[in-house]
């Protein structure tokens, strides 16, 4: 505290004497005026800035949510991967907890991250599926730390999650990498501003089609300048998402084919229409790995980081995805998410606090991104006015059983889509259709055994359409589809393009 003050009292002295100095001699030594302005200019900012961060001084804990774009959990190490595409995030599942079968409600990067920051299913926050926007009456979770007294920001660079999908809300500092800057508070704007600029310059620096590192740079300035207030901070990494085209530095290092980028980009164009030979497809498979190891180096650089600054043990770090990835699996798309394949469904969970969340310990029981929310809710004990329909993880409900199921909704705009998932069975509801699959087979995608399994089929359909029910029940606004859908601009749709999404 005598620190704040301290550095406030100077900035307040700095300018006074920048002020008095430059009126007694405005007339005299007009040559330095423009020094004397810039004298002035610059104690008021450092005044501002570092008396506003210093004097709402308080302690964390502090929370960082850490979503890793179409990231598929059994292509980690922790998860029993082979290759060591993830050290970073060993090291954080080895003295943390771990969730062994963790699965997204929804497939797609609107639905999937709103579900994780509502603890809301698809079909009752109101975020149905890519662009449709996510309605203020589905109150997030920069909104309960907002509320709690926490600052807020977020660091992406994809605009379904943006805030023109309606995922600023909550958030005092809202940086999205590729289209521009939401702000709210005296202190991060001028932050913002700041990063502006030097956005400006390293976009334009950037090479396209490369995962760049802008979210996480921004994410450790914006850590370095606001540690000292408790914290909650979203940083959504893109690196794992298609077109699969690793950043220079770890492109080579997986599989023994030169990771040409035109190549990447031409087998990409490939998995829209056609099936690619095995060879290729490993070629691809090859490279998605080099793109974890992209995504894993940015968890590293954090945790230097939060080490250096010395709040490592008072901080809850949150590292999971919004969904998972088909890679070449059968009877689905090839490449890619956004169907009900499970490949695409299956997401990692690790939670991490040293000292207060158990280390090395591995949950089999069933869950999903729903349960975030509440569990950091409970861990953090915050306060929430809202019912969340996810489980709050530890505590109480520390015993989740593994056949607790799990449920998905598909793309909902030209049909109904809904799934449930077993240890056993998938279910699914595909328009007039129905699927049902022998997971542990490995013939999910392949074998309908509807005919086969009609006792099964039937309970699960109870089962599935009990959930579609509750959710639309107890949704926030009405399902309707209509009207709902935000159309990204010149700019979104060239980098939505870019990023795998649309031809
Ligand atoms: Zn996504």
């Amino acid at each position: 505290m005598i620190v704040n003050v301290g550095v406030l009292a100077v900035g307040i002295v700095i300018g006074l004497w920048a002020g008095f100095a430059y009126r007694r001699h405005m007339r005299s030594i007009t040559l330095f005026r423009p020094a004397l302005l810039l004298v002035i200019v610059a104690a008021t900012v450092l005044a501002v800035f570092f008396g506003t961060s210093y004097m709402a001084s308080r302690p964390g804990p502090n929370c960082i949510l850490i979503s890793i774009d179409a990231l598929r959990a059994d292509h980690l190490g922790c998860y029993g991967y082979a290759r060591a595409t993830s050290p970073n995030i060993d090291r954080l599942a080895a003295e943390g907890t771990m969730f062994l079968r963790a699965f997204t409600p929804c497939p797609g990067s609107t639905g999937g991250h709103a579900s994780m920051l509502t603890g809301l299913y698809t079909l009752s926050h109101g975020a149905y599926v890519n662009g449709v926007r996510l309605p203020p009456e589905a109150r997030t979770a920069a909104e309960v730390f907002r509320d709690n007294g926490y600052s807020t920001a977020a660091f992406t660079k994809n605009w379904f999650i943006s805030p023109a999908v309606g995922f600023g809300q909550g958030f005092d500092c809202f940086i999205d990498n590729a289209y521009g800057i939401i702000l709210r508070k005296a202190g991060p704007r001028l932050f913002a501003r700041g990063l502006a600029i030097s956005q400006a310059i390293r976009r334009a620096l950037e090479r396209p089609g490369f995962p760049s590192s802008l979210e996480i740079e921004d994410a450790l300035t914006w850590i370095r300048f606001r540690h000292r207030h408790k914290f909650f901070l979203f940083l959504h990494i893109m690196d794992a998402h298609s077109p699969y085209v690793p950043p220079p530095v770890f492109a080579g290092r997986f599989g023994d084919t030169e990771p040409d980028v035109a190549r990447i980009l031409s087998l990409h164009d490939k998995t829209w229409e056609a099936r690619l030979s095995r060879p290729e497809a490993e070629f691809l498979v090859d490279r998605y790995d080099e793109e974890i190891l992209s995504a894993d180096h940015k968890i590293g650089l954090l945790l230097e980081e939060l080490e250096h600054l010395g709040i490592h043990n008072n901080t809850l770090v949150v590292v999971m995805a919004d969904h998972g990835e088909v890679l070449d699996e059968s009877g689905h798309k090839q490449f890619g998410h956004g169907t009900l394949a499970h490949g695409g469904l299956r997401i990692p969970l690790i939670m991490w606090w040293p000292g207060k969340i158990p280390a090395g310990d591995r949950r089999q029981g069933t869950v999903q991104s729903v349960d975030v929310l509440p569990t950091v809710i409970d861990i953090l004990n915050l306060q929430d006015r809202m019912p969340r329909q996810g489980l709050a993880l530890f505590g109480s409900a520390d015993s989740i059983a593994a056949d607790r199921p799990a449920f998905a909704t598909g793309d909902l705009s030209a049909r109904d889509e809904y799934t449930v998932i077993t240890p056993q069975w998938q279910y699914s509801i595909l328009g007039e259709e129905a699927h049902l699959y022998d997971l542990p087979t490995g013939s999910a995608g392949i074998y309908n055994l509807i005919e086969q399994y009609p006792s099964v089929a039937d309970s699960l359909q109870a089962v599935l359409q009990g959930w579609v029910d509750r959710s639309i029940a107890e949704a926030v606004v009405p399902y309707s589809l209509e009207g709902r859908s935000v159309t990204p601009g010149k700019e979104a749709l060239e980098r939505l393009k870019a990023l795998g999404y649309i031809q």
